[in-house]
């Protein structure tokens, strides 16, 4: 059985529903990889390794990973921190913003959990998924801990994975965030970012510039999402580009990028080649993208993945 770990922060989700009552949900962007990873791949152990509370909500936020079957053996808990939460509002035309409190999440706490047998935990999995906002997460002075861990993961011949999933507001300045990114680039085997987050960062609009950048950085495989556009892949210096269907009627592109991911990465595990895979993943995430929230109904899910 694979056995996958993937490291982040999960939030309540507050959303208002058509009737202006509040809805309340749980999500983040490396959960909703591992609830699509688990939900596409069953066999898989997909466990999520993350600091709640103590308290209640982190009680009935734990039930929700269990009732998605993600494995919480390595859900940490901190006493008197509750789990960060963020709201979603939609203006009068329709354009989506965030707003955050997460900045005393007991998410936050999760480097005092890497002790020994966690770590050796860890480097018994087959993959280790993080992203650019579970690096954003740490606190600064606690990065070097995070590192070494992957530095121990990758000697112990641990897969890695990294989405950058830029957000400008999680970091002091692009200079932060590109320092964090590049160390994580140098030691990950699969990276997964979208297009838009690398013409911030580095400028480019080109598929042919991030071949460079790849090579650079020793990237083994670089996968890069850009909504309906084709997906650009990058193995071994080999660049190809492939065509996913675009969807008509796009109702949250919230977490397109976090299923696309999860498919990807099982199916990748699973032994299936690039472009078969990117398909599988374009599939999930076009499915997701015609729902709301970032966690779509699993029947809808299953309907479209098949069995
Ligand atoms: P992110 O959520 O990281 O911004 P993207 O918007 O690039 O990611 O989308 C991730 C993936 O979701 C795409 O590679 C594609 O497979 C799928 N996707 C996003 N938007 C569309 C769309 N309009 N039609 C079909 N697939 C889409």
């Amino acid at each position: 059985m694979k056995n996958v770990y993937l490291f982040g922060e999960c939030m309540v989700e507050l959303s208002r529903t058509s009737d202006g009552l509040l809805k309340q949900s749980y999500a983040g962007d490396v959960y909703n990889t591992a609830v699509y990873l688990k939900r596409a791949f069953n066999d898989f152990n997909v466990n999520f390794f993350t600091a709640v509370g103590e308290d209640p909500l982190s009680d009935e936020m734990v039930a929700a990973f269990e009732k998605e079957n993600v494995n919480t053996d390595m859900v940490q808990r901190v006493r008197g921190k509750a789990p960060g939460l963020y709201m979603i509002s939609v203006d009068n035309s329709g354009e989506r913003s965030f707003s955050y409190w997460r900045n005393d999440s007991a998410a936050r706490q999760i480097m005092q959990f890497v002790s020994a047998e966690n770590v050796g935990y860890l480097c018994m999995g087959d993959l280790f998924f993080f992203s650019g906002i579970s690096l954003a997460v740490i606190t600064p002075n606690e990065r070097d801990i995070f590192w070494q861990l992957l530095r121990k993961l990758k000697d112990s011949g641990v897969r890695i994975a990294f989405d950058p999933n830029y957000r400008a507001r999680m970091w002091a300045d692009k200079t932060e965030a590109k320092i964090q990114f590049e160390r994580a680039f140098r030691m990950s085997d699969l990276v997964m970012p979208g297009i838009e987050e690398l013409e911030q960062l580095y400028g480019f609009t080109e598929f042919s510039k991030i071949q460079d950048f790849c090579s650079a950085f020793g990237i083994e495989e670089l996968v890069v999402k850009n909504g309906p556009e084709s997906v650009c892949c990058i193995r071994d210096g080999e660049l190809s580009e492939i065509d996913i269907t675009p969807v008509e009627t796009v109702v949250d592109t919230t977490s397109a990028g976090d299923s696309f991911n999860g498919v990807y990465l099982g199916a990748r595990m699973s032994g299936i080649g690039v472009a078969e895979s990117v398909q599988l993943a374009a599939a999930a995430a076009g499915e997701v993208i015609q729902h709301r929230g970032a966690i779509i109904p699993s029947q809808a899910f299953a309907d479209k993945m098949g069995p």
